[in-house]
């Protein structure tokens, strides 16, 4: 019997993941009826992305998880009506081009390439950057996106550290965790990363107090989720000079609206939540294989804790 899978998210995702998907589950081995509508008592599993119009999954009585079609799942971790085991996704293409953004604006940073970028008037400006080993970088966050980009970083030299929940082991990285931990984290940072997960223990995590931890100028390059950080407390901090530049990919309200201080203030770089996408042939084998599993009755991976949030 082929399995159900609603694919829910907005129309245009269907255009792009619709053949990648029936791809992927052909080579999973997978017999499956792919569709964006079927009545839900007859759903099997549900991909899924916010805004898709399903806000309640009290209907979907057989269903046997949602797999969710981004990393972040602050959209639906907490919607009272999901009972069902909830994936979310980690695909190497996703890791790969986050580590490619981490990676770029930490360079751009570390080597000043601005001066030179904006400075093209005459001036011979013979700033020599330190060396990779002599630029501390800090790394809040140590899952599948924030491991790779701490590693990649570290192999590139930068004395990193990181800070998560749990404590880790990483080649070329100092793991910390705890709250002491995240103030010795913050004290070392010339460059802080953000890559944590939206969670009530982790909103306006750069807040007043512990933005106060940085070293003067420290870079703050944020790929995470915007309400990481309280964004007065953060302009703040900028309009005085004690952090040095904000990168920041991520708002409170996305777009962010033309108005809003970050576009115009000199010391803030806005990206349009561009950071990484999920990418939809390594996405689509992803949930493929979480489908697979499902029908094998083996675990299935990456699965949300409830819980913690993420
Ligand atoms: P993971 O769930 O794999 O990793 C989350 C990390 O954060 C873990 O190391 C976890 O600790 C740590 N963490 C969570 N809560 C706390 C806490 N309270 N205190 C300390 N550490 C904590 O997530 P990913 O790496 O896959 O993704 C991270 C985030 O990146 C996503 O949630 C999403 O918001 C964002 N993202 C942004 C994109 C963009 O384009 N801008 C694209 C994709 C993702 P532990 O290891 O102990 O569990």
């Amino acid at each position: 019997m082929p399995v159900n899978v609603l694919f829910a998210a907005r129309p245009e995702r269907w255009e792009t993941y619709e053949a990648p998907l029936r791809t992927a589950l052909s080579e999973a081995g997978v017999a499956a009826n792919l569709a964006t509508k079927m009545p839900a008592h007859e759903v099997d599993y549900i991909v899924y992305a916010p805004n898709s119009g399903v806000e309640d999954f009290a209907p979907f009585t057989r269903a046997k998880a949602v797999l969710n079609l981004w990393a972040g799942v602050e959209d639906v971790v907490g919607n009272p009506t999901l009972h069902l085991p909830l994936a979310r996704m980690v695909d190497h293409g996703l890791t790969q081009g986050m580590v490619e953004w981490v990676t770029g604006h930490v360079l751009r940073h570390h080597l000043g390439m601005d001066a030179h970028i904006l400075g093209q008037d005459g001036i011979w400006r013979k700033d020599i950057p330190p060396l990779a080993q002599d630029r501390r970088v800090t790394m809040l966050g140590l899952g599948a996106l924030g491991q790779a980009c701490a590693s990649a970083l570290g192999r590139l030299g930068f004395a990193m550290t990181g800070w998560s929940r749990s404590q880790k082991e990483i080649d070329g990285v100092t793991c910390l965790s705890g709250e002491q931990g995240l103030r010795s984290a913050l004290q070392v940072a010339d460059i802080l990363v953000l890559l944590l997960p939206l969670t009530g223990d982790t909103e306006n995590i750069l807040n007043e107090e512990t933005l106060a931890y940085l070293p003067r100028g420290t870079v703050i390059v944020n790929p995470g989720r915007g309400p990481l950080i309280d964004d007065n407390a953060l302009l703040a901090v900028l309009d005085s000079g004690d952090v040095g530049h904000a990168t920041l990919d991520v708002f409170r309200e996305e777009p962010l609206p033309p108005e809003h201080p970050y576009w115009a203030h000199p010391r803030v770089t806005v990206t349009p939540h561009i950071a990484s996408e999920t990418r939809p042939k390594s996405a689509s084998q992803v949930i493929a294989e979480n489908i697979r599993r499902g029908e094998a009755g083996e675990p299935f991976l990456h699965l949300v804790d409830r819980n913690l949030g993420y």
